[in-house]
C-alpha cells in the first residue's frame, strides 16, 4: 500500500520533471539568447537539445517545429555539407539532431531536422541597413533566396528594410556593391517628379521609379550605349532598352520612340517621348536600371 504511493508519487513527480525539462528547453530553443545567457552557457545549451531530441514525442516534434527547426527531405545527391551551407547550420549540429553515425548512409527521401541557424559559425554578419537598400538587391547581392533570408532574420519587422535596421547577412558577398565595382552615373531621363519609387508597392515589387511628366516630355539616355530593343512590350507600352555594357537601363509606357534598334546613343540623347501606353495611369515615364539580370534602384545612381 505504502510502497505503491510511494511509486505513484514517483510516476508523478517523474512525469513533472520531464515536462519542466521539456518546458525550459523548448522555452530555450524558443528564446535561445535570453534563455541561453540565464540558464546555460552556449555549449551546455546544444547538449541539452539533443537530449530534448532523444524523447522523440510528437509534442517535442511540434515544439521543435515552432521554435525554428524545420524539416527536410534528403534529395539525390544532397549532403549534410550542401544542408549546412543552405541552412546555416554546423554539419556536426546536423549529426547531432538526427543522431546520424554515418552521413554517407542516409538514404534518400529521408525526413531531416533542421536546427535553428547558428549566427556563430562564422558566416553570418550584421548587417546595418543604409538608405537605398532594397530587399531584391540585399538578395542578389548575397546570393540569398527569400526564405534564407527569413530564416536567418526571423522578426517579420525585419523586412521592411528601414534604415538602421540591424540585420543579418552572409559575410560573403556576391555581387560587391554594384557602386563600388562599376561605374555606374546615371542622369535623370526626365525631370519630373518621383511618384513612385523601386520597391514594393501594392503588394508586388516595382523593379523601377516613376517620373511623372506630361505627354510628350522628352526622354533622355540615362547613359550612352546601344539601343538593344524598341518596341511594345505588354504591360511597358512602348519600350526602350538601352545596353551600357556592364548594365542596362530601360523607358516604358513611352508616346513616342524616336531612336532605331542597334543605334548607338549619347548620355542626354534624345530618344522618345513620355506617354501613358500598356499598363500606366497617367502620363510618366517607368524607368528601370538592370545589372547582371537583376533590377537594381536606378536612384542609386542618379
Ligand atoms: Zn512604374
Amino acid at each position: 500500500m505504502r510502497t505503491s504511493v510511494i511509486k505513484g508519487l514517483i510516476r508523478v513527480w517523474r512525469n513533472k520533471s520531464r515536462f519542466c525539462l521539456i518546458l525550459v528547453l523548448a522555452l530555450c530553443l524558443i528564446f535561445p539568447q535570453q534563455m541561453t545567457g540565464a540558464a546555460f552557457s552556449g555549449k551546455e545549451s546544444k547538449v541539452k537539445m539533443e537530449d530534448v531530441f532523444k524523447f522523440r514525442t510528437d509534442l517535442i516534434k511540434e515544439a521543435l517545429l515552432k521554435a525554428g527547426f524545420t524539416s527536410h527531405y534528403l534529395k539525390k545527391n544532397e549532403t549534410l555539407y550542401r544542408l549546412s551551407q543552405k541552412y546555416y547550420v554546423s554539419v556536426a549540429a546536423l549529426k547531432r539532431v538526427n543522431q546520424i553515425a554515418n552521413p554517407h548512409l542516409i538514404p534518400v527521401g529521408e525526413k531531416l531536422y533542421i536546427p535553428p541557424v547558428e549566427y556563430q559559425a562564422g558566416r553570418l554578419k550584421r548587417y546595418q541597413v543604409k538608405p537605398g537598400d532594397s530587399l531584391k538587391g540585399l538578395l542578389s547581392s548575397y546570393s540569398l533566396e527569400l526564405w534564407q533570408f527569413k530564416r536567418i532574420n526571423p522578426d517579420p519587422t525585419k523586412h521592411s528594410l528601414k534604415k538602421g535596421t540591424l540585420l543579418y547577412l552572409p559575410k560573403k558577398e556576391i555581387n560587391r556593391s554594384p557602386r563600388s565595382t562599376l561605374s555606374i552615373n546615371l542622369v535623370r531621363p526626365v525631370g519630373g517628379r518621383i511618384t513612385s519609387r523601386f520597391g514594393r508597392r501594392w503588394g508586388r515589387m516595382h523593379y523601377g521609379i516613376d517620373l511623372a511628366a506630361s505627354l510628350g516630355t522628352p526622354i533622355r539616355a540615362a547613359a550612352s550605349g546601344k539601343v538593344a530593343f524598341t518596341g511594345w512590350n505588354g504591360g511597358y507600352g512602348w519600350f526602350i532598352k538601352l545596353d551600357h555594357g556592364t548594365y542596362k537601363t530601360n523607358y516604358g509606357h513611352l508616346s513616342k520612340i524616336v531612336v532605331a534598334n542597334g543605334s548607338y546613343v549619347q548620355q542626354g540623347d534624345l530618344i522618345g517621348l513620355v506617354g501613358a501606353t500598356g499598363r500606366a495611369y497617367g502620363s510618366h515615364l517607368h524607368f528601370e536600371l538592370e545589372i547582371s539580370g537583376n533590377k537594381v534602384d536606378p536612384l542609386l545612381f542618379i
